[in-house]
Formats: structure tokens, sequence, C-alpha cells
């Protein structure tokens, strides 16, 4: 039996600390779909189609790896899916307890699916895609966070070049 994970979340954009956990996620699954999710509650700054791209362009070289899109009940795509397993990465204990909140939330909806949480290297604990975001807005230099593909679509994105 193929065992595969669903990597959720918003993506926007993807960094060096995303593409940490998918990695190590790839080592364990025999497939691993990173699943980009729509939520236009956090207002992003780039598009659903946009942020697939992104990650589509970042993973191309992983051979269990691939790329989606969801906008249903995250437990409804695992399942759709035929997934075993969720992963989330897991950075420091600021993200504890909003991930185990959820973690069990999806539990109670399906008890087969496991939550997997994985930690990045701890060069990327300090990195989100708020705090990337935030340094390209004023100027800065996102090079060491990003993928150069994600370097350029945040220039161009926000009209710095
Ligand atoms: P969401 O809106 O679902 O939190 P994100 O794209 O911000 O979407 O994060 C998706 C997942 O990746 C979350 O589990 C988050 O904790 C994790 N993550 C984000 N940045 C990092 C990082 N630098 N290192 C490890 N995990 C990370």
């Amino acid at each position: 039996m193929k065992r595969t994970a669903i990597y959720p979340g918003s993506f926007d954009p993807l960094t060096n600390g995303h593409l940490d956990v998918i990695q190590r996620a790839a080592k364990l699954f025999d497939r691993v779909v990173i699943a980009v999710a729509e939520n236009e509650g956090k207002h992003p700054l780039f598009t659903q189609a946009e942020r697939v791209t992104l990650v589509k362009k970042a993973v191309a070289k992983l051979p269990n790896v691939e790329t989606d899109s969801f906008s249903t009940l995250l437990v409804e795509y695992v399942a759709a899916r035929k997934a075993q397993a969720i992963v989330r990465g897991l950075r420091a204990v600021s993200d504890f307890e909003f991930e185990f909140q959820l973690a069990l939330m999806n539990r109670k909806l399906d008890e087969k699916i496991e939550t997997i949480f994985m930690m990045p290297k701890d060069t990327y604990t300090f990195l989100s895609s708020r705090i990337v975001k935030e340094i390209a807005r004023l100027g800065g230099d996102v090079q060491p966070f990003v993928p150069p593909h994600v370097q350029l679509a945040l220039k161009k994105k926000l009209k710095k070049i």
C-alpha cells in the first residue's frame, strides 16, 4: 500500500522552511501532496493559482512530490486523495497551541487521519511567509529565505522591479 501525506498550507509564498519540511516528508512517505489552501480570509498576497505555480516550480525535481490546490474541508480533501496523514511544520512553541488544536479537531472530524509534525533545520525556525513578505515590502533582501523564482515573484508583485 502506498503511503500518502498531504502537506496543507497557505504557502503565501513558499519559503525555504516549507521546502525543508517537504524534503523531510518526501523521505518518509511514498507520495507527498502539497495542498495549497484558498484561504481568502487571510487576504493572501498571491492568488491561489500563483501560489501553486511557485510551489510547483520549487518541487519539480522531487519525484514523489506533487502540488495541488483545495478549498474544501481539509479532512475531506485528505480522504478524497486517499492519503493517510497530514504533515504540518512546527517551528517553535508559538506554533504548538494552534497546531495542536487543529490536529485534534481534524482527528475529531476523521479519526483515521494522523497528523505528523516535522521540525525544520534550526536556521529556518524563525522563518515565516509573513516575515518574508514584510521584508520584501520594505525593500529588504529575501534571498536567503526563499528560492530565486519566489524572490523574483515577490519583487514583481510588490513592484520593486
Ligand atoms: P497556514 O496558513 O496553513 O499556517 P503556512 O503556509 O503559513 O499556512 O504554513 C503551512 C505549514 O508550514 C504550517 O504547519 C506551518 O507551521 C509550517 N511552516 C511555515 N513556515 C515554516 C518554517 N519556516 N519551518 C517549518 N514549518 C513551517
